[in-house]
């Protein structure tokens, strides 16, 4: 069987290794000239890190990831603690896989090195598709360049504004959710000694919010803030001020205030808001990844969603031969469980902006309803992170 794939991102590369690992023959086509990570870091929850290890990854993820201890969030102007979450080992115990950082490159470089293990895929950059479509036969993917390249299936991994989607469903609808994220990366060593703890945190405020981990095995520290602002640009490679970063944040706590003063280069992200898809799939290819449910980065799980695709989708194409069956099988393994996380996603950016009192009230509420139900607050997060793609 020969498949191709759109685009080299974390989705294109964790479905070629998967592909491959079922003995499928993979082209992937990456508009990009050089495969690099812009700089930025990623959270991946146990049902991501699970995932990856089902691709033998998990002893290089070790490496290259950052275990918290937990996932915290606070009230930005009083400093006081909303919400705890243990992660660390308490994570692991509950869920057989850890909760790690890592930074996207360190990821993409993991991917990259495990695909070289396999001859019969090949990565072909400066390739750029204008279109595909599909008959009984076979997928057709067009090239920018008008070379037309046949396979059994073709999967559009092309990210938020896919080709692939477009040429199979037609025009999206998106709308600016008037949200702004800042995001950068400032190595451990340029902060002050213990100003960043060894946990995920999440400071939030009226209107705006901020969050910090590190990366790269403890050296680097990611952040990204989001503000209510009237800017529509959506790329990971759009470069922001720092001087505007810093009044941003000018009269929130150390942690926040010290990253954005350390950070050389931040960029800035536009998010929108784009409705459920009801269907990806139409004859001999499918999408994954941001290109069929793109999410506000509210809840940590867009990388995530992707990986638990590619994993997901693999195993259908092992169960069921013929690839148009397969196809169909993952759309509807997975459309639920993906909608499920764009509506938390949405949810999660009404709470972390919201003023003093309520936020306080919000999050004091949950706590409640555990403490009268005995439950531990890790059980709201069972749907999530125990899950296992099969
Ligand atoms: C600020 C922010 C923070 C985030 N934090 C997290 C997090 O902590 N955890 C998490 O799980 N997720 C997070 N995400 C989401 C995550 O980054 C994305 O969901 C994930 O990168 C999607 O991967 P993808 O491969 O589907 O798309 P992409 O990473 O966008 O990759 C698409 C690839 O396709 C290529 N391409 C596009 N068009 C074409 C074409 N026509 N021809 C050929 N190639 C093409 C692109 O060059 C690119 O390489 C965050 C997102 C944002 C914006």
């Amino acid at each position: 069987m020969r498949a191709t794939i759109v685009g080299a991102g974390i989705a294109g590369l964790t479905a070629a290794l998967a592909l491959a690992r079922h003995g499928i023959d993979v082209e992937v086509f990456e508009r990009a000239q050089v495969l690099k990570e812009a700089g930025a870091g990623l959270q991946l929850s146990p049902n991501a890190t699970h995932a990856l290890a089902s691709l033998g990854l998990l002893p290089g993820l070790q490496k290259i990831g950052f275990e918290p201890q937990s996932a915290e969030v606070y009230r930005a102007s009083d400093g006081v603690l909303l919400l705890a979450n243990p992660l660390g080992a308490t994570a692991r115990a509950r869920w057989g896989a850890p909760y790690l950082q890592v930074h996207r490159s360190d990821l993409q470089a993991l991917l990259l090195a495990a695909l070289k293990e396999y001859r019969r895929v090949s990565i072909h950059l400066g390739e750029e598709v204008a279109g595909a479509l599909s008959d009984h036969k076979s997928a057709y993917v067009q090239m920018k360049s008008g070379r037309l390249v046949a396979s059994d299936f073709a999967l559009g991994c092309d990210g938020v504004r896919s080709v692939v989607r477009e040429a199979l469903f037609g025009k999206e609808s998106l709308q600016f959710t008037g949200q702004v994220a800042w995001r950068g990366v400032v190595a451990t060593d340029d902060l002050p000694r213990g100003l960043i703890p060894p946990k995920a945190v999440v400071w939030t405020g009226p209107e705006r919010h901020f969050v910090h981990y590190y990366v790269s095995g403890g050296r680097a520290v990611n952040f990204v803030g989001v503000v209510e602002q009237d800017w529509h640009h959506e790329g990971w490679t759009t470069p922001g001020d720092p001087d505007q970063l810093q009044q941003e944040f000018s009269d929130w706590p150390d942690e926040v205030r010290h990253l954005c003063a350390a950070v050389r280069q931040p960029f800035r992200w536009a998010l929108y808001g784009r409705p459920k898809m009801t269907q990806w799939t139409k004859g001999r290819i499918s999408l994954l990844g941001d290109a069929c449910h793109p999410m506000l980065p509210f809840l940590a799980q867009g990388a995530a969603m992707a990986i638990e695709d590619a994993v997901v989708l693999a195993n259908r194409l092992k169960v069921l031969e013929d690839p148009t069956l397969a196809l169909k099988a993952y759309f509807s393994a997975r459309i639920e469980r993906t909608a499920k996380v764009q509506a938390w996603s949405r949810r999660n950016a009404r709470l972390f902006h919201l003023p003093g009192p309520a936020a306080g009230l919000a999050f004091s509420a949950a706590r409640i309803a555990d403490r009268m139900t005995g439950s531990d607050p890790l059980d709201r997060m069972e749907w999530l992170y125990g899950y296992e793609a099969l």
